[in-house]
């Protein structure tokens, strides 16, 4: 039986898979079965910070490996500490819970948040506020916070003291404020899967100032913006906030499953002995690579990603077939005059070049570190698939 056969008789069918069936990688290209070169501009999802078969990634988990794979969160282990004292020096965050992928780094944050308003304001001070079209993940908790009933609506009942606010409508926050005891707004800054729609930033900082005043507190997903990939090390460096919780997953280990929950003054501590726990969250192998990925994510690295962002927005804004270009750094959402997305996607993965979606717009996410002459190659494969009628 070949791979394809074998996908579809023994993996439960909940993805639809693109067409390459791929072996192998190095940097920013990936090889097929057949040893098609593709130029990568999805990157795992913006897992895949510096590409694929990075050596400094590859040095660093397999030296762990040899070492320690594993022992549980009963035990010390310096990968997971090292790495934690980076984070927190580097955001001003006090406090963080590692846990396996997004949406695990959000239930975190959930029941953080719940916890803090239950504490502080009684058993009713449950209730969050997220915003329409927004993603934060799959499990009941994260989804129950995510604002699209297409995906919820199979699975019954959600939690409930989940409430979805409009992009952009303070009136209709305050309102759902008032009526409820919230604990919380939790809000992505870009929403990634929900079409890279960049939230404005006086918008952002109403709600800031909204969630002091009513003392709750603002979480902030940056499972996809996080760990470089806007050209900030975090994507709300770029707004001025100062945010009370933090989530990420994707970029932050390089390609190795690891979420971390990132916790302010204002929530430190709510989260005490036995209230919450992962078996594999910081995992030493997973955090000595995190480690080497994160070290490398300096001003330099920052500005080349603005810099790449800024030439990918410049060849699509007003290239033909584009209706309009949205996102930061190397999170680029393309918006088409006419021709739908999954087209042009297909269209580009037969010349090799691999493109993401998001709802009806073309998603950019390469590598951070993706050589200028293979973005160069791969927008211009783009603009040609873009232009055809
Ligand atoms: C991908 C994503 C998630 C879910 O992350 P998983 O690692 O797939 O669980 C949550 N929030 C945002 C903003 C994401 O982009």
């Amino acid at each position: 039986m070949d791979i394809r056969k074998m996908d579809e008789t023994y993996i439960e069918r909940t993805y639809g898979r693109f067409a390459p069936l791929l072996v192998s990688g190095a940097g920013s290209i990936a090889y097929d079965e057949d040893g098609t070169r593709y130029i990568d501009l999805g990157s795992g999802i913006a897992v895949n910070t510096f590409g694929f078969s990075d050596a400094q990634l590859i040095d660093a988990a397999t030296a762990q490996l040899h070492t320690l794979q594993h022992v549980s969160n009963l035990y010390h282990t310096k990968p997971q500490v090292e790495l934690a004292q980076l984070l927190c020096e580097r955001t001003k965050m006090k406090k963080v819970f590692f846990s396996n992928s997004g949406t695990e780094a959000n239930e975190c944050a959930i029941k953080l948040a719940r916890k803090w308003g239950i504490d502080r304001r009684g058993a009713d001070c449950y209730h969050i506020i997220s915003l329409e079209s927004s993603f934060h993940g799959r499990s009941l908790g994260a989804l129950a916070a995510t604002g699209q009933p297409a995906l919820q609506s199979a699975f019954g009942p959600m939690l409930p003291g989940f409430h979805y606010a409009p992009v952009g409508d303070m009136a209709a926050i305050e309102q759902l404020a008032d009526e409820n005891a919230v604990c919380s707004i939790m809000i992505e800054l870009i929403q990634g899967e929900g079409g890279v729609n960049v939230l404005d930033v006086n918008y952002v900082r109403s709600l800031e100032a909204f969630c002091r005043e009513r003392d709750m507190l603002l979480v902030i997903d940056e499972v996809q913006t996080g760990n470089g990939r806007t050209g900030a090390l975090y994507a709300f460096e770029h707004y001025g906030i100062t945010p009370d919780v933090v989530s990420t997953a994707k970029g932050l280990s390089g390609g190795l499953p690891m979420g971390a929950t990132l916790i302010g003054e204002r929530a430190e501590g709510t989260l005490c002995a036995g209230t919450h726990g992962s078996t594999f969250g910081g995992n030493p192998v997973c955090a000595a690579a995190a480690l080497s990925v994160q070290r490398r994510i300096d001003d330099a690295l920052l500005a080349d990603v603005r810099a790449k962002g800024e030439y990918i927005a410049a060849q699509l804004q007003g290239a033909k077939g584009v209706k309009s270009v949205s996102g930061m750094g190397l999170l680029v959402g393309v918006e088409l005059d006419g021709k739908a997305a999954i087209d042009v996607l297909k269209a580009c993965e037969k010349r090799g070049v691999l493109l993401l979606s998001a709802k009806t717009k073309l998603r950019i996410a390469p590598a951070l570190n993706i050589p200028m002459a293979e973005l160069e190659e791969a927008i211009g494969i783009l603009k040609e698939e873009l232009a055809r009628a």
